[in-house]
């Protein structure tokens, strides 16, 4: 049995080609058990949580990084977060299930694609917008790296109701290049494209690369874990309440009894009574909104 929630890198050294590759178990269902995907939906996000933990494993960061996409077609939101620790969340939100099978009818003409990393070593977080171009999710990707101007990319998604899988492949740069076969990258290419579906979200990595590149050089490096957690807190609701001002809240609390916040992307609730929210002003009185910190709220539904 393979190891489960984990990502990898390994070098294909005679086509001087790094590669990651990414299989989200528990994580995965983690994160489509409290909402009722319809398939289309959930392949799409299944693929953005395998490409998102890709994309981060590529980048040396100290925060978040999160893959976005947002159209006006049936899926209007896709969003996943992954963080240097391993730790992925991600949410879809749909009005219709999508008709035909490409990215485009998902999302419409006009939907955008963007990256951001938050990172502690970034003055300011880096955000990537780009149109969402391509038939599926990999392909809108490859074609990020490209305008983006990095180094040529390949990705290779699969998503099953226990997994979703994936794979990254990219030239080194030249200076790290030993092989300088020019060949290299076309054959490294042509062997992923021969991956299944199944193969990726069942086979162990070993099997799985001695399979594509039993011809090639390769080197395995170890397995890190990955799970699905979310990063919000009783703390961090508190926080945004305060933002939105005691007036606001206490019409909310006048109208409903209690103010309810749910999170989006795990589903905790958090609840406020006349008491609570009387101790989160106590000693803002004079303040009307207080944002002490620069903390933002999180996407969250108020009941
Ligand atoms: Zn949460």
């Amino acid at each position: 049995m393979r190891e489960r929630d984990t990502q990898q890198r390994f070098l294909i050294e005679s086509c001087d080609v790094r590669g990651h590759l990414v299989q989200l178990d528990d994580t995965w269902r983690d994160a489509i058990a409290r909402t009722q995907y319809p398939p289309a939906v959930r392949q799409i996000l299944g693929e953005a949580f395998a490409a998102a933990t890709l994309l981060a494993s590529t980048i040396k960061f100290d925060g978040k990084m999160t893959l976005q996409v947002r159209g006006k077609g049936p899926i209007h939101l896709l969003v996943v977060q992954v963080t240097n620790q391993g730790s992925v969340r991600g949410l879809a939100r749909w009005t219709s299930e999508p008709d035909g099978a490409g990215l485009l009818d998902a999302f419409g003409q006009e939907a955008r694609m963007i990256i951001t990393i938050e990172a502690r070593e970034y003055a300011e977080p880096y955000q990537g917008i780009v149109p969402l171009e391509g038939d599926c999710l990999a392909e809108a990707l490859q074609a990020y790296f490209r305008t983006s101007e990095q180094l040529p990319t390949q990705l290779y998604l699969a998503v099953s109701d226990s997994c979703a899988a994936g794979v990254l492949v990219q030239k080194l740069p030249e200076q790290e290049r030993t092989y300088h076969d020019a060949d290299g990258w076309q054959r490294a290419t042509l062997l992923c494209n021969t991956l299944s579906d199944k193969e990726l979200c069942v086979d162990d990595s070993q099997t799985l690369l001695h399979r594509i590149f039993h011809e090639e050089r390769v080197r395995l490096f170890d397995a890190e874990q990955v799970c699905f957690h979310c990063s919000c807190s009783r703390e961090r609701t508190d926080g945004m309440l305060i933002g939105l001002g005691r007036a606001e809240i206490e019409s909310i609390l006048i109208d409903q009894g209690n103010v309810e916040i749910t999170c989006e992307f795990c589903d905790s609730l958090y609840t406020y009574d006349s008491v609570d929210v009387a101790a989160l002003f106590k000693g803002l009185a004079t303040q009307d909104t207080a944002t002490g910190d620069n903390q933002k709220p999180l996407p969250v539904t108020r009941h």
